[in-house]
């Protein structure tokens, strides 16, 4: 039920292991520390991350009497959780399905999940353009407030992945809020100083080629690698850092 949802953010990627779970569920927590009400559905049904990042392993959702109630974060609700992980016995259990049941799976996290008021509802969606791409698009066309949010690496192979989900966006008509560069550059928990460990500055010169706002560049940060499994923002967590400014930037300009 979206019926009082603000605003839904997708977060795409070409690739997997860009860190799209990552730049997820640390915008959900910034907002959440922002005073927002937010919603993250985990729709990657085969690789689903977000229960272990927010340390939310082992948790089930229940049917209640107006849909199915997400896991919450935190005590005042600002923060529910859905993930197909909720729905599984164990973590080992792998999702092996075909279109059709994704395709059902999606429409029901959509249509079944009881959100109540939400400011905002990231989607964090498996890598590439397949059938839960698909199936999420068609069924958010009715909601005013939905744009999506590209992630990438520095590397040019990543990069290339990213014009076909540029190109997904234009034919599926969501408008792209921008790009993110994740991983760009390691970041020295010590000193601070920035060593581009891959190349640099992809994610940015893609954005002004596709003439998109670039929102930013996230270092490799092991701190942040930590935060992972703990449910913690890095806004919070270490309020000063080059990953904090970004996602603290990124939350203000929504
Ligand atoms: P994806 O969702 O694209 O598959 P993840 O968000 O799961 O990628 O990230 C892959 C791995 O990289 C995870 O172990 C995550 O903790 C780590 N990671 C992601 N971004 C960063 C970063 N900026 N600094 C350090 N580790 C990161």
């Amino acid at each position: 039920m979206l019926d009082y949802v603000k605003r839904v953010i997708l977060v795409l990627s070409g690739k997997g292991g860009v860190g799209k779970s990552t730049v997820s569920t640390q915008l959900a927590l910034t907002l959440k520390e922002s005073g927002y009400r937010v919603g993250l559905l985990d729709i990657d049904l085969c690789g689903p991350s977000v229960p272990y990042i927010l340390n939310l392993e082992g948790q089930s959702i229940h049917q209640g009497p107006y849909g199915w109630v997400p896991v919450y974060l935190d005590n005042e609700q600002n923060l529910g959780v859905m993930s197909i992980a909720f729905l599984l016995e164990s973590r080992n259990d792998p999702v092996i399905w075909r279109g059709p049941k994704k395709t059902a799976m999606i429409k029901q996290f959509l249509e079944d999940v009881c959100w109540d008021e939400l400011d905002f509802l990231i989607i964090d969606t498996p890598p590439g353009t397949s059938d839960e791409h698909i199936t999420v698009m068609e069924n958010l066309r009715q909601v005013p407030q939905c744009s999506a949010i590209l992630v990438t690496t520095p590397q040019q192979v990543a990069i290339e992945d990213v014009r076909k989900e540029i190109t997904f966006c234009k034919k599926t008509g969501i408008p792209i809020l921008g790009i993110i560069e994740n991983m760009s550059g390691y970041e020295c928990p010590n000193c601070s100083e920035c060593t581009n460990i891959f190349s640099s500055g992809g994610g940015k010169s893609l954005a002004e080629i596709a003439k998109l706002k670039f929102l930013g560049s996230v270092p490799i940060d092991p701190r942040v690698g930590k935060l992972a499994g703990q449910g913690i923002a890095a806004v919070k967590e270490f309020p000063d850092s080059k990953t904090s400014k970004v996602f603290g930037e990124l939350a203000q300009s929504l």
